[in-house]
């Protein structure tokens, strides 16, 4: 069967070389072999969203010559599907509501001596343990040791890691429904994925830690498990990986600049095909705004 793939980007800002490089992989993945490939606008985060910059990502894609199959796909249309998803979960009692804010979570982790510290930590299950607080608002948790024991033993394969065995418990009791979003980014991905017949996921690296979360939740809402490429990030001339602190151009700006899209797609195109594994190097370097020639 040819494969479907899928672009799904957040609306938090102006595309950058990056996404343009992971459009089009996913793109030149699907089309090479008579396959579909999808847009998905990731818009389910009232803080950092923004419609405007749904319009630039269009014309963005336009502009590098990406057609997609189908309409675009909203997030924001597919919250009683993601409402219905939480229902389940919570009637499998393998969620708790979760009231504690950030400065609680850090307080918490910094008075247990036996937890990990640093950016890893997890949260430390607080909510599990005690009755639920009916005057603040909570966020739903996953109950992990809960989860994973349901699920048994969970695999995936990946096209550049090979068969990897899911261990979603070192992500802790995740966040499945944010206090101040309907879903969390796991929930509504695994289900817009298995919605949309994503049989093939094609992103970047920086997202493969995230899978063990997806493959768990593939198992408990009885999903169909679709195959994973995560790709190696752009990096900038410095070895770095690309980012907007570092000038790295955004595509609209290019745009605006007059560039030509489809040339600035084919050096893209062919970034891609010569990349090593361990990294693509950005065809052009990042220059700080402002100093972009046409
Ligand atoms: N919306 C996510 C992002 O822009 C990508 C989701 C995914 O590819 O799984 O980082
Ligand atoms: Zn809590």
């Amino acid at each position: 069967m040819p494969p479907t793939t899928r672009f799904a980007p957040s609306p938090t800002g102006k595309l950058h070389l990056g996404h343009a490089a992971s459009a089009i992989r996913a793109h030149d993945f699907a089309r090479s072999q008579s396959g579909r490939f999808l847009l998905r606008i990731e818009d389910i985060d009232p803080g950092r969203s923004r419609p405007e910059h749904v319009a630039t990502i269009l014309a963005d894609l336009a502009w590098l010559g990406l057609s997609w199959d189908g309409p675009v796909l909203h997030q924001s249309t597919r919250l009683p599907v993601y409402a219905a998803a939480l229902d389940q979960l919570r009637a499998a009692k393998l969620l708790y509501p979760c009231t504690c804010t950030r400065a609680e979570i850090a307080a918490e982790i910094a008075a247990s001596a036996s937890a990990p510290h640093g950016p890893a930590a997890i949260y430390p299950g607080t909510c599990r343990r005690r009755a639920p607080d009916p005057t603040r608002v909570a966020a739903w948790r996953l109950d992990m040791a809960a989860a994973t024991a349901r699920a048994g033993p969970l695999d995936w394969h990946d096209a550049t890691a090979g068969p990897v065995r899911a261990t979603p418990e070192q992500h802790g009791d995740v966040v499945l429904a944010r206090r101040d979003a309907p879903a969390s980014y796991h929930l509504a991905v695994t289900l817009d994925d298995a919605q949309q017949g994503v049989t093939d996921i094609v992103r970047g690296v920086d997202l493969f830690e995230a899978t063990h979360v997806h493959r768990l939740l593939q198992a408990l809402l009885r999903l169909p498990v679709p195959r994973y490429h995560h790709h190696p990030l752009m990096l900038g001339p410095d070895g770095r990986r690309l980012a907007k602190r570092d000038g790295a151009p955004a595509i609209a700006d290019l745009r605006s600049a007059g560039q030509d899209g489809p040339a600035l797609a084919a050096e893209l195109h062919a970034a891609i095909a010569l990349s090593a594994p361990a990294a693509t190097l950005c065809p052009l370097a990042p220059r700080p705004a402002g100093t972009i020639s046409p």
